[in-house]
């Protein structure tokens, strides 16, 4: 070990595990990818003024988990905690929303940065991937993301997660229930911080994880009854387009997203295999956002799904994903000679896209053949003095233990038809 450590609440991604990262990223953006989202990639920090307006002054993510420094040229910047404003920026700023093709569809993949309490699903360097579809107000396309979402899980195997599924109301009927919501929340015997939540954000009361506090909001007043009639309608076109799609979901009128410019649409996958860190991903609605950081009314509505935990997920669920190995053949050379002719071959079968890794540092047979099954690879090729010498080297096959000369100039092709 290093003098130095990972720092606290951070961890390495290490061979072979690390693959199943990668995996999940892949099954996250796949389908994505197959239904008109387009990459997106922005800098790991932004203009802290952006996550302030674009997440929230009132958020926890903004007052207490992000990272803020100012730069040596006097900026203040921050790293980012989360996608979605980044992303609507990076779309405004490109003019994405002014080529008369909306909505405009955008996923992304990527690290994200909260001074978190460590624990177990919960960390200060973590990655999501996300998705956004900017510029349109129509409840299918709610639906399509959640669909889509529910589509990456199920394609990883994952069976034990739930849909979590609400509709905040709009700018005509929400600040109604918030007052409704404020008086009644009045009425309780809070302590001074939520008191203090009850006049910035009192939607995010309902949130409160404490039993206590959930036990004083079982009367509490339910945005469901406030919700106006076109709001009603929009959720119930996504509530049955979810499930004309046999895509289940609970309806679950706590779930808030306690920001004036999230609207409508919300929701959550939550996992029930992972203790209280147990939300897999979460999205929703966010019609105000655009305008809050200063660009055109942009209906919008977008979700983030954790990595971290949905590796987790899977390893709740006892899921292994099916992982080819990385490597195919193995290149093992006995002398000088060897080394030179295989080394060749090995870019020859890479160029001709084996996957192919080669026995360096000069190892012994037999400590080259133990690097060989090590690898994972389905066959060795090796080659000593005498093979060279009648033009051929050994193709082993590292499961059977069979073994054939194959002529040097014919390695590709027999390769390519050992592993077919
Ligand atoms: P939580 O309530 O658990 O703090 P959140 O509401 O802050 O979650 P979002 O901002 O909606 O989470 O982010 C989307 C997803 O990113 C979460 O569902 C979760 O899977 C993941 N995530 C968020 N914060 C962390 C973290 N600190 N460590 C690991 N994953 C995280
Ligand atoms: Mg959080």
């Amino acid at each position: 070990m290093s003098t130095f450590q990972a720092p606290k609440g951070t961890y390495d991604l290490i061979p072979p595990h690390s693959a199943t990262y990668l995996a999940v990223r892949e099954a996250i953006a796949a389908p994505l990818k197959n239904s008109g989202y387009g990459y997106i990639e922005t800098p790991g920090f932004e203009n802290v003024e952006l996550f302030a307006r674009g997440v929230g002054e009132s958020t926890d993510i903004v007052t207490k988990e992000m990272y803020a420094f100012e730069t040596k040229g006097g900026d203040r910047l921050a790293l980012r905690p989360e996608g979605t404003a980044s992303v609507l920026r990076a779309a405004l700023e490109a003019n994405l929303h002014k080529a008369g093709n909306l909505p405009v569809k955008l996923w992304y993949s990527g690290s994200y940065y909260r001074y978190e309490r460590p624990q177990k699903g919960r960390y200060r360097h973590f990655s999501q991937v996300g998705a956004e579809a900017i510029g349109a107000e129509d409840p299918a396309l709610d639906a399509e993301l959640i669909i889509l979402a529910d589509q990456s899980y199920r394609a990883l195997g994952l069976r034990d997660f739930r849909i979590l599924l609400n509709s905040l109301g709009d700018k005509e009927c929400r600040p109604v229930y918030r007052a409704a919501l404020q008086d009644f929340l009045r009425g309780l015997d809070l302590d001074e911080d939520t008191r203090r939540r009850v006049d910035i954000n009192p939607l995010r009361v309902l949130d409160d994880k404490r039993e206590a506090v959930q036990k004083q909001l079982a009367g509490a007043p339910l945005l469901r009854d406030y919700l106006c009639e076109a709001c009603k309608a929009y959720h119930e076109q996504v509530r049955e387009l979810l499930t004309a799609a046999g895509v289940a979901f609970e309806d679950d009128e706590k779930l808030v997203r306690g920001l004036d410019y999230y609207t409508r649409t919300t929701f959550e996958f939550v996992h029930d295999g992972l203790g209280s860190q147990s939300a897999v991903g979460g999205g929703g609605r966010y019609d105000g956002l655009s305008e809050m950081i200063g660009g055109p009314a942009l209906p919008s509505v977008g979700w983030a799904l954790g990595v971290d935990r949905t590796v987790l997920a899977l390893e709740a669920e006892g899921i292994t994903l099916d992982i080819p190995a990385a490597t195919a053949v193995y290149a093992v050379p006995l002398g000088e000679e060897a080394r030179r002719v295989l080394f060749r071959a090995v870019t020859e079968l890479r160029r001709a896209g084996v996957a192919t890794d080669f026995a360096f540092g000069g190892k012994g047979l037999k400590n080259a053949m133990k690097s060989a099954n090590r690898s994972g690879a389905r066959l060795a090729l090796v080659a000593g003095e005498r093979d060279l010498a009648e033009g051929v080297v050994q193709l082993k096959d590292l499961t059977s233990g069979e073994q054939t000369a194959v002529a040097l100039d014919a390695v590709v092709d027999e390769v390519r038809r050992a592993l077919s």
